[in-house]
């Protein structure tokens, strides 16, 4: 199913092929870009090997296209980015930008789905509430 990835500042396509490019920079500040799957809950990433991370560092994530901060508003630890399906349909995905935690969120009006097996670390109530307030 062809779905499109867009920044929220400058909703540029993040989807090229098959990844969603970002530009990020590890804990030493070094710059790397790094490309992920599409599919929702498949967490593997492409990235040149001289960029290093580790399991729970923060990887800062990055619009290539306008370089703006991709942090979620109400969560630093989220990334958020536009999801538009092939009915022009558009969700919020939120993922966490902790290496190696695997929590992914598809947002739509009320509607959460979660992914992951570390989702829970950011709980549905919990987030439900964000959301609501995030979202008038
Ligand atoms: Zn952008």
């Amino acid at each position: 199913m062809q779905k499109f990835y867009v920044c929220p500042h400058c909703r540029g396509h993040l989807k090229v092929g098959d990844h969603i490019i970002f530009a990020t920079s590890n804990k030493d500040k070094q710059k790397g870009l790094l490309l992920l799957s599409p599919q929702i809950g498949n967490y593997s990433s492409i990235k040149h090997p001289s960029f290093k991370y580790k399991d729970g560092d923060k990887i800062d994530f990055f619009c290539p296209l306008c370089q703006k901060g991709l942090s979620s508003s109400f969560d630093d630890n989220l990334i958020h980015v536009i999801m538009i399906d092939k009915d022009s349909k558009e969700y919020d995905i939120y993922f966490s930008r902790i290496a190696g935690e695997r929590s992914t969120y598809q947002v739509s009006g009320d509607t959460v789905m979660v992914a992951g097996e570390h989702s829970s670390r950011y709980t549905y109530f919990k987030m439900s509430d964000k959301f609501k307030k995030y979202l008038q």
